[in-house]
């Protein structure tokens, strides 16, 4: 007998086909449910704004980079799960050494959350990455030493707290260090000359008369003066000096290596500048005087204190005696 071409290709009234059916719909859901995850991964690692990576330790082959890694370093994935060298090429020349002990690290500590290094994109800007990388434990059937990461640039987040740390420091009128920081620096530069047995020299300036400055000008004008003044210092220094406003308008510097008969020069350099500044309020030109203090490091059990209170009893000293004037205490 011929099949009736209407009829079902099997016969579905056997159990043993409507198993074979029922376990053929659950493949089918299970093949749609897979590629459905699949596309929910790609999706997910293509809108994540950081690179995951795997990396083989032994053959030193990159086995997978996410697509964002071409937004990060301005390359194609394929580039460097080809060739490894393609990451280390990128990695900014002075953090390559630390860049890459970090990663062998993580084959002791199993994680390294703290990672952070520059790269040169592709563009050739510099950018800072946080690229985290963990251990995979072996699996069964797989015993390779594989390290997985996280790359993220957090470039913007750096200059946040670079510029954070900036205006902890400076004050920001003058563009000058702050008292604190002024300090903070001072009291490390006077340990150094300590511990070295070399000299140190500590300075207070401040400016004559200011009150009257802001009580005939204004507080603006006073603060210009102020902005001049700081750039004077600022100007007077040799590199490895501190200076500082470390008060309304009194300034301080310290002048590490140098004895107060070798600062003084400095100081009075630093005054003439000042007495040839020239300043305008509308048609009126006045002038700024300042009074400085000056005193060294002398005795082997001084603390910074010490000089700062000589300094400033000098700088005291230097306003009796008629300001405009550099006292050495
Ligand atoms: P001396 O010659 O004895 O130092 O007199 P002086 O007038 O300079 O000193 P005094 O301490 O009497 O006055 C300092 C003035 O500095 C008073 C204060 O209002 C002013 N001052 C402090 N901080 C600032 C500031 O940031 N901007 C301006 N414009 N003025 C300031
Ligand atoms: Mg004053
Ligand atoms: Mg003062």
């Amino acid at each position: 007998m011929t099949k009736n071409s209407d009829s079902p290709p099997f016969d579905t009234s056997s159990p043993d086909t409507a198993q074979t059916l029922l376990a053929l719909l659950h493949a089918q859901a299970e093949v749609a449910r897979l590629s459905e995850r699949d596309q929910l991964f790609s999706t997910l690692l293509e809108s994540v704004n950081a690179a995951l990576w795997a990396f083989d330790w032994e053959t030193r082959r990159v086995l997978y980079v996410s697509p964002a890694y071409e937004r990060i370093f301005g390359r194609s994935p394929a580039l460097v799960m080809a060739d490894f060298s393609e990451w280390r090429d990128a990695v900014y020349p002075d953090d390559l050494a630390y860049a890459e002990r970090s990663l062998g690290d993580v084959l002791l500590t199993g994680a390294v959350e703290d990672r952070e290094y520059r790269i040169i994109n592709a563009a050739g800007e510099v950018r800072w990455l946080s690229d985290k990388c963990f251990l995979k434990q072996p699996s069964e059937g797989d015993q390779r030493v594989i390290i997985v990461g996280i790359a993220e640039d957090i470039t913007e987040k750096k200059q946040l707290e670079s510029e954070l740390q900036r205006l902890a420091t400076i004050d920001v009128l003058t563009q000058s260090s702050n008292r604190r920081h002024f300090f903070e620096c001072a009291h490390q530069a006077f340990e150094e000359a300590c511990a070295d047995d070399t000299p140190l020299s500590f300075l207070l300036l401040d400016i004559d008369d200011f009150k009257q400055i802001n009580d005939s000008y204004g507080h603006q004008e006073g603060d210009q003066v102020l902005q001049r003044i700081a750039d004077s210092g600022k100007n007077a220094l040799r590199r490895g000096d501190l200076f500082g406003r470390i008060g309304g308008e009194e300034f301080a510097a310290v002048f590490p290596g140098c004895t107060a008969e070798v600062a003084e020069q400095i100081a009075e350099r630093l005054q003439r500048e000042i007495q040839r500044l020239s300043f305008n309020h509308g048609q009126k030109m006045y002038r700024v005087t300042v009074s400085q203090g000056l005193t060294g490091r002398v005795e082997s059990d001084e603390v910074l204190d010490t000089l700062f209170a000589r300094a400033d009893e000098a700088m005291y000293q230097a306003k009796r005696q008629g300001k405009n004037q550099i006292v050495q205490g």
